[in-house]
């Protein structure tokens, strides 16, 4: 079965507090799991960074519905393409909320962050952000396993 990536990085049009993105990821926990997506949300610096992967039609489809939402603003996709294994196998949406985190949670967010130029579409090079997220995820199972929904 053909799989995809896409990463994107959003702004935010609120300040989350944690029950409101506990309910955001519940929800969106729900759906991917029917839609057999799964990835990894991480919110602060007034930015979502989301990695969705699945098939393409549900991941277009989820995708697409995210775009349209009035709660961020200027979505710019970083990767969009093939992969041949999933990077959060089981996770149906892994959140990170990195305001809450520690410094390093915030040093590795930025790190993504200024990794890309905003408005410059689809980066060639996805080693530093797939290696990042790889990163976060040993971390945040590491630290906070309560925020990471195990739907294997
Ligand atoms: P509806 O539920 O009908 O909502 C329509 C619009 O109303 C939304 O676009 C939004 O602008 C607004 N809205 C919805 N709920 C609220 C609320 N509680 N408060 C204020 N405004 C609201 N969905 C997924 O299925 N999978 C994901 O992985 C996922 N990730 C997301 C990540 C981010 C950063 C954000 C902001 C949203 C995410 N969503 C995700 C939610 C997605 O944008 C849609 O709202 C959701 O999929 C429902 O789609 P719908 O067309 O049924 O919208």
């Amino acid at each position: 079965m053909a799989l995809s990536q896409l990463l994107y990085v959003s702004q935010t049009r609120l300040d989350w507090s944690p029950d409101e993105l506990a309910v955001l990821v519940a929800r969106a926990q729900a759906r991917n799991a029917q839609d057999g997506l799964t990835g990894l949300l991480l919110y602060g610096r007034g930015h979502f960074l989301q990695l969705l992967e699945g098939r393409r039609q549900p991941l277009l489809n989820t995708f697409n519905r995210i775009v349209l939402d009035i709660r961020h603003r200027d979505v710019d996709v970083l990767l969009d393409g093939p992969i041949v294994r999933r990077t959060f196998d089981g996770w149906a949406m892994g959140l990170l909320d990195v305001t809450r985190g520690g410094d390093l949670d915030r040093e590795r967010f930025d790190r993504i962050i200024r990794a890309f130029t905003p408005g410059t579409g689809p980066v060639a090079d996805n080693a530093l952000a797939v290696r990042l997220l790889q990163e976060f995820r040993a971390h945040a199972a590491e630290d906070s396993p309560s925020t990471l929904p195990d739907l294997t």
